[in-house]
């Protein structure tokens, strides 16, 4: 079954964040991972340790609490992508598992109204 241009909504046992994904392609992707939230101290960079599990592309609407837009995306890595990996996680891409990055969003043009 294909998830393709399908939401989810991971959510995190330690810290409560959420993670919202959308699937640019087909593919599989997993049940849990690492926390993502991260903090500044003092001197040191923390990084929850908490696990995001799966909501199963959970149908909306969602809470009012859970953002219903994607920041993060699923996507197929490139072969060049995955060159220099472990053997085991090369052959995971190959099988179908999708890649996580964050979505890039384009810089909005200037405002008109604030041009001199
Ligand atoms: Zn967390």
């Amino acid at each position: 079954m294909s998830f393709l241009g399908k939401k989810n909504a991971y959510h995190c046992d330690k810290c409560g964040a959420w993670l919202i994904t959308i699937d640019i392609d087909k593919g599989v992707t997993p049940f849990s991972m690492q926390c993502k939230v991260e903090r500044w101290g003092v001197n040191a960079h923390y990084r929850c340790e908490g696990t995001l599990l799966s909501n199963f592309y959970p149908p909306e609407p969602w809470p009012p609490n859970v953002s219903s837009i994607p920041e993060w995306e699923w996507y197929r890595p490139s072969k060049e992508e995955i060159q220099g990996y472990k053997p085991e996680y090369q052959e995971y891409y190959r099988q179908g598992g999708l890649k996580l990055r964050k979505i890039l969003i384009p810089p909005l043009p200037p405002n008109p109204l604030e041009l001199p």
